[in-house]
């Protein structure tokens, strides 16, 4: 199915009105890395760095991770990787650390929560990626920031973890960039100065629905009651969007909606100029992108929302059976 796609592989996704959307892909096993060349994807926009600790039954060493981030970075050939720091807890358990017992693990201790309370683990990791990317890029991007003083602290520990690397007579990255997820809603309503001060910020749109609608992303029951292409979602996106304007801030999305394509094609139109999916879905999304004008898409959005429509999914389907 994805020969259909190879001719557009090298091509850009360039709407019809002449916008262009950036397209990464996600990754977090070696596996995925070759897939980087084949998909025609611009970058890694979101490596979930806990998969690593996942897969092993005991605390990978820093000197491993160090290996296996330069060998990231090495198969990238310069293409940007945007490092999530581990994003543990809820549903990813470390099987070698000793389980909370918690109520409610979704909105307990978890990713950025347990690096800043317990920063021994994060420390070590950075340390890994700083030494990994010595003489290039490095990009990092702290998960479940809900606060503005949580992406602080995060920074610093950074600028620290950089200090005593330098201390210790290591080669710093070249040059370095640091972001956060947005993933819980707290953060789209964060004093302007946050937006000011984050290198950029990606949405991470699993989280985000899930915290945005209080339905379990996990729970089959009400997963899926609450559409994507809600209006009141869409206009948290929206806001986010014009937040990250006034800043000038770098913004992506990269919940796996990006990977579809009427809700890629959704987001393109409200704003989002960055997306990032898993490899098999860049083929899909850039060629309807390629197929449509995104102000026309952006009226009908607008539209559909000021009729009252709780989804603009079925004004969005219409117009695109309309065109074929
Ligand atoms: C997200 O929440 O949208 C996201 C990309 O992170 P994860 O799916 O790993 O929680
Ligand atoms: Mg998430």
């Amino acid at each position: 199915a994805q020969e259909q796609f190879v001719s557009i592989r090298d091509k850009p996704a360039t709407t019809l009105d002449g916008t262009t959307v950036a397209l990464h892909m996600n990754a977090g096993l070696m596996a995925d890395l070759p897939s980087l060349e084949g998909s025609g994807a611009e970058g890694v926009g979101l490596f979930r760095t806990e998969l690593q600790f996942l897969i092993r039954n005991q605390m990978p060493k820093r000197s491993e991770l160090s290996a296996l981030y330069s060998h990231v970075l090495d198969s990238a050939k310069g293409k940007r990787v945007v490092f999530r720091t581990l994003d543990i807890g809820s549903d990813k358990v470390l099987p070698y650390m000793k389980p909370n017992d918690e109520p409610n693990p979704a909105l307990g201790w978890r990713a950025i929560r347990v690096g800043l309370d317990k920063p021994g683990v994060m420390r070590m990791q950075l340390q890994a990626l700083i030494r990994a990317a010595a003489g290039r890029p490095l990009t990092v991007m702290f998960p479940f920031v809900a606060q503005f003083e949580e992406y602080r602290a995060a920074r610093a520990e950074l600028d620290k973890t950089l200090e005593r690397e330098t201390r210790l007579g290591h080669v710093l990255p070249e040059t370095l960039e640091v972001g956060a997820m947005l993933e819980t809603p707290s953060l789209a309503f964060a004093p302007q100065k946050f937006f000011d001060e984050v290198g950029f910020l990606s949405i991470g749109g699993n989280d985000l629905k899930q915290f945005f609608f209080a339905a379990d992303r996990e729970n089959e029951r009400v997963r899926r009651r609450y559409d994507t292409l809600n209006v009141s979602f869409l206009s948290l996106i929206e806001r986010i969007v014009e937040r990250c304007a006034e800043s000038n801030t770098e913004l992506s999305f990269c919940g796996e909606d990006a990977g579809r394509p009427i809700e890629a094609l959704c987001f393109a139109a409200i704003g989002i100029r960055c997306l990032s999916m898993r490899p098999a879905s860049i083929g899909p999304v850039k060629s309807l992108l390629r197929r449509v004008d995104l102000t026309e898409l952006r009226s009908i959005i607008h539209d559909a929302r000021d009729r009252g429509e709780q989804s603009v999914r079925p004004a969005v389907s219409e117009w695109l059976r309309s065109r074929a």
